[in-house]
């Protein structure tokens, strides 16, 4: 008979509800701890951006979602559900493969309410400590407020046996650094603060990055932005004019930036621009979590994990769901999820806490040994069916074969084959019946 326990999940987005889902079919008492006063985390969009663009001043007003209101998925809607609750199309919904963001949001509530995890979740309410009762056992206290009124919060402290933490990733920016980066007279701006073109009008505006955010966002504001100037990294990276814009060119990094609104790059080309807006991704925050130094973060590496999952001095009784990116995210969340619960409930084992803390080191030097910067830890690029294959092997999980062949690095190279139009000209249906077949592979 498994054992049940008390378990605290911190956030109520895919993660967090894919984590609660799995801890309360294994009988374990959940509660999930959710600032927003909905679910949905990333999916839901706010309008409302933060008072400091770049996200440099830890104490500002915190926006969670980072979502631009024309957002349509980057990834085909057939992997972006769970194994057993597709998100198929529903009556009046957005039935297109790659749907607006409303539609995630109501697919993560439909799957909410359908699993009965509403009741779990307390609403408007911050975790805002996370620590061990004492250093020899394994309770947690979890701390949450929440907002009395406009200007009063109520905290609260209570016990758990475990924590797992679903805080995302998507909130905290990680901006591009370059000399003359503060005292550039311009506007400057992460991606996680863009939301609409319009203030874009008749500007020159320079755009760091090219994964789907700058992406997209180019291709909104070309048209009607002055001249739009996208510095990219890599072997590349060289002045040329995008195709499909006429007013658009493509350059290597910034080099410097100057109190005249010079912005210079490394090919040498230098444009006067009124913006910049950082397209460079995010950074892994955990405020709340007081681990007397157990895990940290340290340059974008949440360490020692486990298998991106567990530290191995505090597992299982602390865990982490989501953390990897550059991975198709429900496949790998629903798996960390289900590989949590069973763990906690002893139905699986671990290897003993030595042979974890091995394991990830021999995980950092393999990573070292083949260059790969420290800040590439969760990123699964180049070996997402490895891991989502380790995964479901743990829970004897036989995975549909397109797990195999749909990854990330797949749906790029689909997208970057159709170009801008991908969500549109790509014949998704077609591309998942041959992925799907046993053969597709070879
Ligand atoms: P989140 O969705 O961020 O949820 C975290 C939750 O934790 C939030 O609800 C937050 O309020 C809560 N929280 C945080 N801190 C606390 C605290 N201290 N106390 C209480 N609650 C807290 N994925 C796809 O599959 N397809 C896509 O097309 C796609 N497009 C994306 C586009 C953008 C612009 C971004 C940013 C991400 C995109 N993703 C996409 C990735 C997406 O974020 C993940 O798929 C997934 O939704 C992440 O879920 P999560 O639960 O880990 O994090």
């Amino acid at each position: 008979m498994a054992q049940c326990y008390k378990v605290a999940v911190i956030g109520g987005g895919t993660a967090g509800l894919v984590t609660a889902k799995e801890l309360q079919r294994e009988g374990h008492h959940v509660t999930v701890f959710e600032k927003a006063n909905r679910v949905g985390g990333t999916w839901l969009y706010n309008p409302q951006v933060e008072t400091d663009l770049l996200g440099l001043d830890p104490k500002r007003e915190i926006v969670h979602s980072s979502l631009y209101r024309s957002l349509r998925v980057n990834l085909p809607r057939q992997v972006m559900g769970f194994l057993d609750y597709p998100f198929a199309n529903k009556e009046g919904g957005d039935p297109r493969h790659f749907p607006g963001h409303e539609e995630v949001l109501r697919f993560l509530e439909d799957f909410a309410w359908d699993f009965g995890l509403m009741e779990l979740i307390r609403f408007g309410h911050e975790v805002v400590r996370v620590e061990r009762v004492d250093e020899t056992c394994h309770e947690w206290v979890v701390e949450s407020r929440t907002r009395e009124t406009e200007s009063k919060w109520e905290s609260k402290e209570e016990v758990f046996e475990a924590v797992v933490i679903c805080n995302g990733k998507s909130t905290e920016p990680r901006n591009a650094e370059f000399p003359g980066r503060d005292t550039w007279p311009g506007l400057q701006m992460h991606s996680h603060n863009y939301r609409t073109p319009q203030q874009f009008e008749n500007k020159t505006v320079v755009l760091i990055g090219d994964g789907p955010s700058a992406t997209d966002i180019l291709r909104e504001i070309a048209p009607i932005a002055k001249q739009v100037h996208q510095a990219v990294r890599g072997p590349n990276s060289q002045l040329k004019r995008l195709e499909k814009h006429d007013n658009a060119w493509q350059h290597s990094m910034i080099e410097s930036a100057h109190k005249d609104g010079k912005v210079v790059f490394q090919d040498g080309s230098i444009v006067d621009a009124d913006v910049i807006i950082h397209c460079t991704g995010y950074k892994y925050h955990f405020p709340f979590l007081k681990s007397n130094g157990i895990v940290t973060v340290d340059d974008n590496r949440v360490g020692p994990l486990y298998k991106h999952v567990f530290p191995p001095s505090l597992a299982p009784w602390l865990s982490f769901v989501g953390l990897n990116y550059k991975a198709v995210p429900a496949v790998v969340i629903e798996l960390q999820a289900k590989w949590i619960a069973e763990v906690i409930s002893a139905k699986l084992e671990l290897p003993k806490q030595e042979a974890m803390a091995y394991s990830v080191e021999e995980f950092y030097r393999e990573m070292e040994k083949e260059g790969w910067p420290k800040h590439h830890t969760h990123n699964l690029l180049y070996n997402e069916f490895e891991y989502i294959g380790w995964l479901a092997a743990q829970l004897d999980i036989r995975h549909p074969n397109w797990w195999e062949n749909v990854t990330y690095q797949s749906v790029v190279k689909m997208r970057s084959h159709y170009g801008d139009r991908f969500r549109d000209a790509w014949n998704i249906d077609k591309w998942m019946q041959e992925m799907d077949s046993p053969t597709s592979a070879d």
